[in-house]
């Protein structure tokens, strides 16, 4: 088994993921791994990496695929005995003129955004090293799609005793409430987008506070973070910042220094703390 330390950052294969890789290839002592769902465009990433002198490995990963979750996890438990850093940087958007009917935008986004990542989570964190760092990637947008909800809603999201059960029956009954055509007069923004990253930062939040119940004396740190406004894909040219500015915050907070007791349980945007 490898006592070299090793990170691990999902959909790497472009955008703010695969500049997060570049980065942690020239900050972070030790194996850097680059995730993809679709191996070749995985390859074809780390290749690029590699032509620009940086070391760096592949495992796949799709993290809408429950199985495949399992294969990374074994894998890291075999081989490195564990995980030091874990950046959940997967996710997916629809554009904005889609015209996909809104509960299937509802339904998909939510899968990958919030259960994807929630899956991720559940299997990859009970192997986290003590001084382990975990990002969630989330975005600005969460805090506009918690305004946009009901009081009642709003309460709950902000809860310092909520649950994961209670957010995964609360993210459910979303998805749900769109089908029925109902989401409005239930208290819900009309972004299944900013509903899904309401539940990555709310996630951040209980996840933190459990290591705190369970693992305190682990010195890990998780938070969620958004990457800004970033030129990729999802985002569009018009975006302000490149993808290397983009990986600022979630790389900064991968790699607080062990002496560090915080942030921890935050949501932060250039590299400062928001409120909730
Ligand atoms: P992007 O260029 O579209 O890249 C998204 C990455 O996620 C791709 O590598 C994609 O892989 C991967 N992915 C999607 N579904 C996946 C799955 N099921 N399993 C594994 N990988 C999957 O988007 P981005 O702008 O870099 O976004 C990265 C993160 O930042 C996202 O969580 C996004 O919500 C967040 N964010 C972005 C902005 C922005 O302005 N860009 C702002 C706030 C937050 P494929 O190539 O296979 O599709």
């Amino acid at each position: 088994m490898s006592s070299v330390p090793v990170a691990v950052v999902t959909g790497s294969n472009k955008g703010i993921g695969l500049a997060i890789v570049q980065a942690l290839c020239k900050q972070f002592q030790g194996d850097v791994y680059l995730t993809a769902r679709d191996p070749g465009r995985g390859q074809e990433a780390v290749a690029k990496l590699q032509g620009e002198g940086l070391r760096v490995l592949f495992h796949q990963l799709d993290i809408d695929d429950l199985q495949s979750i399992r294969a990374l996890r074994d894998f890291l438990k075999q081989k490195y005995g564990g995980l030091n850093v874990l950046i959940n940087n997967a996710g997916i958007a629809f554009k904005v003129h889609d015209t996909t009917p809104f509960a299937i935008q509802a339904e998909v986004t939510l899968k990958t955004n919030f259960f994807g990542t929630r899956n991720v989570c559940t299997e990859l964190l009970p192997l986290m090293k003590p001084y382990g760092r975990v990002v969630n990637v989330s975005s600005m947008v969460s805090s506009s799609a918690l305004r946009g909800c009901s009081q009642e809603l709003q309460q709950k999201f902000r809860s310092d005793t909520i649950t994961e059960d209670e957010l995964v029956e609360l993210m459910t009954k979303f998805v749900e409430d769109v089908k029925k055509g109902v989401h409005d007069k239930e208290g819900w923004p009309n972004t299944a987008y900013g509903v899904s990253k309401i539940g990555v930062t709310v996630l951040s939040r209980i996840q933190a506070r459990m290591l705190n119940e369970k693992r305190k004396g682990d010195h890990i740190l998780l938070n969620a973070c958004c990457p800004g406004w970033v030129r990729t894909d999802m985002a569009g040219p018009k975006a302000t910042k490149s993808p290397e500015e983009g990986a600022e915050t979630p790389v900064y907070l991968a790699l607080l220094p062990s002496g560090a007791d915080g942030p921890h349980g935050q949501f932060l945007s250039d590299k400062t703390v928001r409120t909730w």
